[in-house]
């Protein structure tokens, strides 16, 4: 995608990342509240303006350490968790109150890596958060670091808020730094460094400018920054880093505030497409008759009425190749029922779906959002 002009006006679907160092105020161990504020009210507007918001914040663990005592030194993994679970009590507090004042519901969600990768889960995670946003709520992100051990950890907000952005096809990413962008080299250290408005491809040379950490606070620097904007910009969502201290930090980079932007080179849609039809191990076939067939080339989802036979062993949320009755591939998606849930409701209308598994799931063995046509037809 090319530049444009503002690239907020263009956007529906809008993740903002904000690190702790913006939220927690390192000699106090208190929320920042007036900047917590104008943050929220920027949001607000952008809601009012009929755009859907994701908030992705980090500073519990930065709040917690304070809650419990536990400000001087490093922490053992134990005690981050610790602090974890004590500082997001209150920062979901001051979300919550601030967002009821400009009359939105915040909604809490902790994620580990498994809920945006492990499939099952993932399309449970994306399920809940659309719902939440049909709702005109504002889903505030964090990881759910009390449980997440060592190996399952994101380790930074910064990857977390790119894979909640590519789950959710949200055509922007906002990373609210203390920094506004990238530069050659880190400005801190090197009176030469030049700031870098545009990338339009993470190259090597890129990336070799991101160097060490440059938050003091948080775990992100500018490498976790640049491994955010790859995720997100490769599932067609554009980024931009920029300087979050500002109070209205989101106007402010509307208002043209220095920034680097990252741009995709698909929508999000069509990255979304391109991913599921490149899927190279499909767990199970589904084959369908000609009026379902011909309903997928109409841009509609898959029905259970319209499955003729299935073959595979698969889980929930697999990808599975859609074939036609002579046989020919027509479409490629993430299928909602595991392979013996799927093969009871074959054939079957969704209203009945309740009555055969003594569960409600989902009308669409398919949805449209998770298929993609292999075909040419679309
Ligand atoms: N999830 C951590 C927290 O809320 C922060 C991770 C990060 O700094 O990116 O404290």
């Amino acid at each position: 995608m090319a530049a444009v002009s503002d690239p907020f006006a263009a956007a529906k679907l809008i993740v903002v990342k904000v690190g702790s160092s913006l939220i927690v105020d390192a000699k106090t161990g208190t929320a920042r509240r007036e900047w917590l504020k104008s943050l929220c009210a920027d949001i607000a507007g952008l809601k009012r303006e009929g755009k859907q918001v994701i908030l992705v914040s980090s500073g519990a663990i930065a709040l917690g350490r304070w809650v419990l005592g536990l400000h001087d030194g490093l922490l053992r993994l134990e005690e981050s968790q610790a602090a974890a679970a004590a500082g997001q009590v209150r920062l979901a507090g001051a979300y919550a109150e601030m967002f009821r004042a400009e009359g939105f519901a915040a909604a809490q969600l902790l994620l580990t890596l498994d809920d945006t990768e492990e499939r099952r889960r993932y399309l449970n995670a994306r399920a809940t958060l659309k719902a939440l946003l049909d709702l005109n709520a504002v889903p505030v992100i964090n990881e759910n670091d009390t449980v997440a051990t060592a190996e399952i950890r994101f380790g930074d907000n910064d990857r977390l808020s790119a894979r909640v952005a590519s789950m959710i096809e949200a055509d922007l990413l906002v990373l609210l730094s203390d920094i506004d962008g990238l530069y050659t080299a880190d400005p801190s250290r090197d009176a030469d460094a030049i700031h870098i408005p545009e990338v339009s491809a993470i190259t090597p040379e890129i990336e070799a400018m991101a160097g060490g950490s440059i938050s003091g606070v948080g775990r992100g620097g500018m490498e976790a920054k640049l491994v955010a904007a790859k995720i997100a910009t490769g599932a067609g969502c554009e980024v931009v880093i920029s300087m979050g201290k500002t109070p209205g930090p989101i106007a402010a980079v509307r208002r043209g505030a220095r920034a680097t932007w990252f741009f995709a080179d698909a929508s999000p849609a069509a990255a979304r497409k391109r991913w599921l039809a490149g899927v190279l191990h499909p767990q199970g076939a589904l084959f369908i008759d000609d009026g379902a067939a011909a309903a997928l080339r109409q841009g509609k989802s898959l029905l259970p009425a319209g499955v003729k036979r299935i073959d595979g062993r698969f889980e929930r949320g697999d990808a599975v190749v859609v074939y036609d009755q002579d046989g020919h591939e027509i479409a490629r998606g993430l299928i909602a029922y595991n392979a013996a849930d799927a093969e009871r409701i074959a054939g079957k209308r969704s209203l009945e779906i309740e009555a055969i598994l003594g569960y409600r799931g989902r009308d669409e063995i398919i949805h449209r959002d998770d298929l993609a046509m292999t075909d040419g037809s679309r």
